[in-house]
């Protein structure tokens, strides 16, 4: 499929069926996999053979939605995963271990940033959060001996920063290790991270992927690109035998292309399990066969509600990287000429209790803490998802306690600012 341009990537990507084969991919709804001779399972285990053999580690449902994905993404190599959590803990988790460190954007979602910041620093591993937008000095300072990566998001959830990618892998690269980003809110329709020098990518497929609030999963796309044995000494995982496979060295056996995505699945997937079932990989599939003709359509609806709101006398601010003026505006055309997302964030002149008023009157935006769905949802970070951070941390990570987070699905626009405006009414 590498040929095919993104659109087509998306409905045919992955799986292409034989002579008299189903056309639709077939869920293999099965814990584990027959073999004939003991010997033939053992090659599997030995990582000798590829082949199943418990669905905990891989199933070929899933194995052909990551191959869609690794397309979509111009990868080599892709796993999926139960969750977008899933997917950024094993991504990083895989190079860093306990006595490493990692820098990550300040403003990456607050999930993430609960998972670095409390969870595995528990684990040993340290994190420095620099502003997306810091100087390549301050970026550079931020860099320690053991730093074995670099995390951000190309377009932050909720706080809508815009990531210079090409500065943050041009760093990365000059410190020997990779640039994770998770690319959830662009998605390759809009952004394809390796294209600018991103190592491994991530996503919460559960948003614009899945596209329609069905089903919680993640994905880790490799690059291929990054060259283990030539920092050899900084990822003894993947350069070193694995005594818990057979002393198999991943970067030698399975070369730049295979190594990362080989050990993540297993190691990680063989002793943490966070697979992704195939029934959630279906439903993830059939999302992503229609990403590329609603991405179009949340963008569209997502410019028309800014623009609106930014003509709106009762806002105090509107946060959209595709709308002219924006701080990101120019970062976003570099990097997403196509359109960014359909998630506009937004401020009103009469502070956290106007964001609550605005909220209890919305009739066809629903309250939930989902975004990038097919139906309109929004949320008020500082009175749910954010709400154990204090005010300087709400700050840091780009959020005021009056900011709302809409993500504009792709019903009609003008319906959607009548709702929008009479809410406003109300305020
Ligand atoms: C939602 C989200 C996640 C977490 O994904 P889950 O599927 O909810 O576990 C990670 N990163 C970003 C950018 C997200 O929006």
């Amino acid at each position: 499929m590498s040929d095919y341009k993104i659109n087509t990537k998306c409905v045919q990507g992955g799986y292409t069926p034989g002579n008299g084969e189903p056309r639709q991919i077939p869920i293999i709804q099965s814990t584990t996999f027959k073999y004939a001779t003991s010997e033939d399972m053992g090659k599997l285990f030995d990582l000798e053979a590829s082949g199943y053999f418990y669905t905990r580690l891989q199933n070929p449902t899933n194995d052909m939605v990551a191959a869609k994905i690794c397309d979509m993404e111009g990868g080599s190599a892709a796993m999926l995963t139960s969750s977008g959590q899933a997917a950024n803990f094993y991504a990083v988790f895989n190079i860093a271990n306990c006595g490493d460190h990692v820098v990550a954007s300040s403003t990456t979602y607050e999930g993430t940033y609960n998972l670095f910041h409390v969870t595995m620093r528990k684990i040993g591993i340290e994190f420095t959060f620099v502003e997306p937008d810091c100087s390549e000095e301050e970026l550079e300072a931020a860099f320690r001996p053991n730093t074995k990566a670099v995390f951000g998001e190309t377009i932050a959830n909720p706080a809508l920063t815009v990531l210079d990618i090409e500065k943050f892998a041009k760093a990365a690269h000059a410190h020997g290790v990779p640039l994770i980003i998770d690319n959830t809110f662009a998605t390759p329709v809009n952004c394809r991270p390796i294209e600018w020098g991103c190592d491994i990518v991530t996503h919460s497929t559960t948003k614009y992927m899945d596209g329609h609030g069905a089903g919680v999963g993640g994905c880790i796309v490799d690059s291929g690109k990054f060259d283990w044995m030539a920092h050899a000494d900084k990822f003894p995982g993947l350069t070193t035998p694995d005594d818990s496979y057979h002393g198999i060295t991943y970067a030698e056996k399975f070369g730049q292309a295979g190594a990362f995505i080989t050990k993540c699945t297993a190691q990680l997937m063989r002793d943490f399990g966070s697979i992704q079932s195939p029934q959630n990989a279906f439903l993830l599939n059939l999302g992503l066969e229609s990403l590329h003709v609603r991405m179009p359509r949340h963008c569209e609806n997502g410019l028309a509600v800014a623009k609106f709101l930014k003509n709106h006398p009762k806002i105090s601010f509107v946060t959209y990287p595709g709308l002219e003026g924006d701080k990101y505006y120019e970062l976003a055309q570099k990097y997403m000429p196509n359109g960014t997302c359909g998630v506009v964030s937004f401020g009103f002149k009469g502070g956290r209790a106007a964001a609550e008023t605005f909220m209890k009157n919305l009739k066809l935006a629903a309250i939930e803490t989902h975004v990038a769905d097919a139906r309109t949802c929004c949320l008020h970070p500082a009175s749910a998802t954010h709400r154990q951070m204090n005010d300087q941390e709400l700050v840091a990570a780009g959020i005021t306690p009056d900011l709302v987070r809409f993500s504009c699905g792709i019903e009609d626009a003008e319906d959607l600012i009548a709702d929008i405006a009479q809410a406003l009414d109300k305020v």
